[in-house]
């Protein structure tokens, strides 16, 4: 156990000595938890293959799983990744600061842990004063992973980080709660054809004004499939302790579906938590069980910005069962469906 130090900070601008503070913890090895744009992320020096081993161990992950490297000026690339196609510059230049991971061919400064034995290696440059501010003070490259235990809905607050990982990393830096909620969308171009390896705050809309071509991955990887190509595709992810069950299908199918199942649920004495848009929420108000309403079902960012506060809010009130309801597939939808069904464990229920 290590006392991990809470530093407040104004997210928009950043006390220099707070991140000093930060960043010399970076230099001699530590952990730091961050906030970014995205999601709350748990860094380490990334030319450090014991700081980033430090990472794995405070999770629980695997060593399988590889990590992001963030950055935080474009100048780094060349320190990170070799051959680096100019379709990474043009992508950089249009998404950078922002949600988008590029992963490309790994270079000789960056340890094999980070990458989990890869030959190649995730870059992203996040879009927040504090996180930048960080890497700056603290001039490397930082590994980072969303500062959860694995598994877990990622952390988009610093009581999900102090929930998770207290007394297991050495400073959290609690900027507020992050405003895009989900993790950033991971692009591969080592590959012939650039393929989404996991949706996220980039939509598949955006990049297809870059490519117009780009394909989604959507394979949905049990953990002991060989050639784990982003393990963030493990089916168990982003779980909460309840079991999840996904409806999917029109809500006039869907509403009565699950008030049945509420019923059945309460008749076996379980606690059941409603996770959905609050149009969909109102239905079960009143009725004997736990509603966390998600945002308007037309606003899907608030949806996603709310989604793992949700799942966690529901452990937290001890639901056995949480029922929740699948988004429309487009935009950020593609990114919310994803973890809803990973969170479901691919428990769905067709309406
Ligand atoms: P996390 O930041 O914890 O949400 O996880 C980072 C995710 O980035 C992983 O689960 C992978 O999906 C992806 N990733 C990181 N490095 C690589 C890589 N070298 N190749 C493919 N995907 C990667
Ligand atoms: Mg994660």
């Amino acid at each position: 156990m290590v006392k991990t130090l809470v530093l407040r900070l104004d997210a928009r601008q950043p006390d220099s000595h707070l991140i000093e503070r930060a960043a010399a913890a970076l230099r001699e090895g530590g952990l730091v938890a961050f906030p970014t744009e995205t999601v709350y992320g748990l860094g380490a020096d990334a030319t450090s293959a014991p700081a980033v081993s430090r990472i794995f161990a405070a999770k629980g992950r695997p060593a399988s799983d590889p990590i992001i490297v963030h950055l935080y000026d474009l100048a780094q690339l060349e320190q990170i990744a070799v051959g680096v196609p100019s379709l990474a510059y043009d992508l950089a230049r249009r998404f950078w600061p922002g949600p988008l991971t590029l992963v490309l061919r790994r270079g000789e400064r960056i340890p094999p842990n980070v990458s989990a034995g890869l030959e190649t290696v995730a870059v992203r440059m996040p879009d927040h004063p504090a996180a930048l501010a960080l890497f700056r003070a603290a001039d490397l490259p930082v590994a980072a992973p969303s500062a959860n235990r694995f598994a877990r809905p990622s952390a988009t607050t610093a009581a999900h980080v102090l929930e998770d990982l207290d007394g297991r990393i050495d400073v959290v830096l609690d900027g507020g709660p992050t405003v895009i909620g989900l993790e950033s969308t991971v692009l591969d171009l080592t590959k012939p054809a650039p393929a989404v390896l996991r949706p996220g705050g980039i939509t598949l809309e955006m990049l297809r004004a870059v490519i117009p071509d780009v394909a989604l991955v959507s394979r949905h990887l049990q953990p002991d499939d060989a050639g784990i190509e982003a393990p963030g595709m493990l089916l168990k992810h982003y779980s909460p302790r309840a079991e999840l069950l996904l409806f999917t299908g029109e809500p006039e199918r869907v509403i009565p579906r699950m008030q049945a199942a509420v019923k059945d649920y309460l008749q076996a004495g379980q606690r059941v938590g409603i996770l959905l848009p609050d149009e969909d929420a109102d239905v079960f108000e009143g009725a004997d069980v736990l509603v966390f309403r998600l945002g308007a079902r037309e606003n899907l960012a608030q949806l996603g910005a709310n989604l793992f506060t949700g799942l966690r809010e529901l452990d937290r009130r001890s639901a056995d069962v949480i029922l929740t309801r699948a988004v429309e597939r487009s935009g950020l939808g593609v990114a919310i469906y994803d973890r809803l069904l990973r969170a479901a464990e691919g428990r769905i229920i067709a309406c």
